[in-house]
């Protein structure tokens, strides 16, 4: 049952949204904006403009949490010009674990990913910004913190795969997905920073 929804999850529920943007652009007078929650990852305007509204999923894991590293992860976000939209503190049952790493639940690691990751709370965040998938990946390094590179999160925090301190989605289609089963759309913020146009261009220039 699982596997069929990661399956719809990852396949067919892009597809139709990318069908729904379409479908939009080609009827005049029909906004192009989905829902806030749905929005922005995936999400590009028509024109050249850089598309400032991108969103990705951070979470900081368990040994994170134990180890007081929250603080030093959202500095990072936040120093290097991301919008923070959304944030909760949660402990995380096996089942909504089981949907988010639904690609890696026949891998012979998942029962040990599975301990670990329910084993304390987690702080999951909605990070916005012009390029934010792909920047929070480089951020956050390599997945195994041996091979990561000094100055990224797992670089800095983390010595071995099993203890890698954070998460960042890896895909725009993927932080979409990620982002809904986390988040109901009524929990992100949309809101103005007062420093935005000097961290991008205008979207509206
Ligand atoms: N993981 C693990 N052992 C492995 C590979 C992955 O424990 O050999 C865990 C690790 O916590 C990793 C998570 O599974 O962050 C998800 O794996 P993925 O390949 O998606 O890496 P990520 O996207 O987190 O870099
Ligand atoms: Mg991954």
């Amino acid at each position: 049952m699982l596997q069929r929804l990661c399956i719809f999850q990852r396949v067919v529920q892009p597809f139709i949204w990318r069908h729904q943007e379409t479908t939009k652009r080609l009827v005049p007078g029909l906004p192009t904006a989905l829902p806030d929650g749905l929005r922005a990852a995936g999400h590009r305007s028509g024109s050249s403009s850089p598309n400032v509204t991108e969103r990705t999923l951070i979470a900081v894991k368990p040994d994170g949490v134990q180890r007081r590293l929250v603080g030093q992860i959202i500095r990072r976000f936040e120093q290097r010009g991301f919008k923070l939209v959304g944030l909760k503190m949660l402990q995380v049952s096996e089942d909504l674990l089981a949907q988010h790493y639904c690609e890696l639940r026949t891998k012979p690691f998942y029962p040990s990913l599975q301990q670990y990751m329910t084993s304390g709370p987690v702080v999951i965040m909605v990070w916005e910004g012009y390029n934010v998938v792909r920047t929070s990946r480089t951020m956050v390094g390599h997945t195994n913190p041996a091979e990561a590179q000094a100055g990224t999160v797992r670089g800095d925090f983390g010595i071995h795969v099993s203890r890698n301190v954070v998460h960042a989605s890896d895909s725009l289609e993927g932080a979409q997905r990620e982002i809904k089963l986390w988040f109901q759309g009524k929990d992100l913020l949309k809101w103005d920073c007062c420093d935005q146009t000097s961290t991008c261009e205008d979207e509206e220039s």
